[in-house]
């Protein structure tokens, strides 16, 4: 295991002086643009994955947590999608066990019609994911489901329907791929942003334009193929290319709310297909907390940090309350989080966001700009394989099998030990453990089991460059309490500070940054 690769990001970034040419750059390190940058390294390809932000600091590091086939998408007949999706969520559950879990969930139904038609329904979920399947479907009876969902109203029910998909940690997933493309031999570097495109003959791109964010140099690099994985802000990259480009992307608004475990002290996830306003709203369990979402609010602007509506807020409270017993107040919300779908735009005027299919398109410019809209965190992978078949196809390159369907991704262990506060960094746990050592109690949260020494490891192994970097994405502090994350920043960035030679100015700052930050996270009283 080369480590050490990841943890020098200046190592990688004088790789981009001395490459004369990649074959691909890549846009955007979300989950999309990491599935490209792995698919490309592992068929051979030399690749550069540029993200402008942190890995995963867009949508990708805001899911509702779950590899899934889509139950949702069966409903609405989209069976293609449900059944990439399962073989996706198969193949992710074998290569990153240590992230994915296979979680049952539960339907609770109120009358015989439901629970008829999701019997039926999901024994043909089960079906299309064949040998993928995680588990057989079954009905449960109103006393076993009472048994397995203690908060839950009991007028009027019947049963519960339980099925199974994958749950997972979308941030600690995509921190895992950027070491994985990299121990590949590719280069990807946080803070690094795109500003333009190059062109050969004022004709085909022929590489980018970057800035490095941290310390303002530019750099320019050639590439023979450019690819835009930029999630909602692909139009901006598409301008890059040509300024009078139409709209090809809208984004859709998805929030979530973090509760004590005791609101929701089941193992089993909450699934309610059919919300007061027809939506889809989870309740799942997530590192010892549960994560109720979400909404599909048409926005008009990308942002990294998007914020949730009030009404959105509500509507999540409200249906909370139809189906716990013990009703959420928004003193009790422990987090707030809001990320944006990227969603190819309506081909209908008045077609709705929910409506627009989750399934990928991959569009080509005239002058050869490579660009992927829409997409799940789910099927990643494919998507990957499904641009570098594209970029092959299109410039007549020879055609190289797909080698990620059976490749373990970092950290990829069997059988971890999910109660082990430290689990999810899977095969590298006992080197995290070691950094531990003769400092068994230097707990930074003892409420969130977050210890001093995964601060050192984020910054040595996981290119953590900020304090929000570790308390969002290397830990998940911010998602799981951000009143008690905002509490964690100074001593984080005191630890950060020495492992990254910084000074006191630089503490302060990061600090004041990360507070200003968390903030949007916790929910007032109105
Ligand atoms: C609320 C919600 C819940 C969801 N739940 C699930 C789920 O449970 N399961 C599932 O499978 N899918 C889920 N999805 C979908 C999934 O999260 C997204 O499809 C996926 O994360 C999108 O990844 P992306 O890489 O395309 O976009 P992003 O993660 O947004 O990544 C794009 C990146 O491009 C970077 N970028 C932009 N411009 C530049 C530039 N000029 N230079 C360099 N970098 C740049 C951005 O900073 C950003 O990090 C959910 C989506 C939402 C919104």
């Amino acid at each position: 295991m080369e480590v050490e690769k990841v943890q020098n990001r200046n190592n990688l970034v004088n790789r981009l002086t001395t490459q004369p040419e990649w074959d691909l750059i890549v846009i955007g390190g979300g989950a999309t643009g990491l599935g490209i940058a792995l698919e490309s390294v592992s068929r051979g390809y030399s690749v550069l994955l540029v993200e402008q932000a942190d890995f995963a600091k867009g949508t990708s590091s805001r899911s509702t947590k779950l590899v899934h086939g889509g139950v949702r998408y069966l409903a609405q007949g989209d069976i293609q999608l449900v059944r990439e999706a399962s073989i996706e969520r198969g193949l992710l559950w074998r290569n990153a066990p240590h992230l994915v879990k296979n979680q049952t969930f539960i339907i609770p139904v109120y009358n015989w019609w439901d629970r008829l038609k999701y019997t039926i329904g999901l024994k043909l979920y089960d079906w299309i994911s064949g040998r993928l399947s995680l588990g057989s479907s079954l009905f449960i009876p109103r006393k076993q489901a009472l048994f397995k969902l203690p908060n839950i109203q009991t007028e009027g029910l019947v049963g519960g329907v339980l099925y199974h998909d994958g749950q997972f940690d979308d941030s600690r997933l995509a921190i895992n791929l950027v070491q994985t493309i990299i121990e590949q031999g590719g280069v990807a570097l946080n803070y690094m942003k795109v500003t333009g495109l190059t062109k050969a003959n004022g004709q085909h791109i022929s590489g980018v334009t970057m800035k490095d964010v941290e310390t303002g140099r530019s750099f320019t690099c050639k590439a023979k193929a450019v690819i835009n994985a930029t999630g909602v802000f692909v139009d901006e990259v598409l301008h890059m290319d040509n300024p009078a480009s139409s709209k090809s992307i809208t984004a859709s608004q998805g929030v979530h709310l973090v509760l004590d475990k005791k609101f929701y002290p089941a193992d089993d996830a909450l699934m309610i297909p059919a919300t007061s306003d027809g939506r889809v709203l989870f309740a799942v369990p997530w590192h010892g907390k549960v994560v109720v979402g979400t909404t599909d609010t048409p926005v008009s602007e990308a942002s990294l940090e998007p914020q949730a509506l009030e009404k959105e807020i509500n509507f999540i409270l409200e249906n909370a309350a139809r189906y716990f017993v013990q009703q959420p107040k928004r003193s009790d919300v422990l987090s707030v989080f809001a990320g944006l779908r990227p969603l190819a735009a309506p081909q209908k005027d008045n077609q709705k966001t929910k409506e627009i299919s989750r399934s990928h398109k991959i569009m080509v410019t005239p002058s050869q700009l490579f660009t992927i809209l829409g997409g799940k965190w789910t099927t990643f992978r494919k998507m990957g394989e499904d641009m570098v078949d594209r970029v092959e196809k299109e410039l007549q390159w020879p055609h190289k099998k797909t080698a990620t369907r059976h490749l373990p991704i970092h950290g990829s262990v069997a059988n971890v030990n999910q109660n082990d506060p430290l689990y999810f960094y899977g095969s590298d746990t006992p080197q995290v453990k070691a950094l531990m050592n003769g400092h068994a109690n230097q707990w930074l949260s003892t409420k969130l089991q977050i210890h001093e020494a995964q601060v050192k490891w984020a910054v040595q192994h996981e290119m953590a460059r900020t304090v929000e970097d570790v308390l969002s994405r290397r830990t998940r502090a911010l998602l799981l309490d951000a009143r008690e994350s905002m509490r964690m920043a100074e001593p984080v960035a005191i630890i950060m500070a020495k492992e990254l030679q910084k000074d006191e100015s630089w503490i302060k700052e990061q600090v004041d940054a990360y507070t200003k930050l968390a903030d949007g996270y916790v929910l007032k009283e109105l």
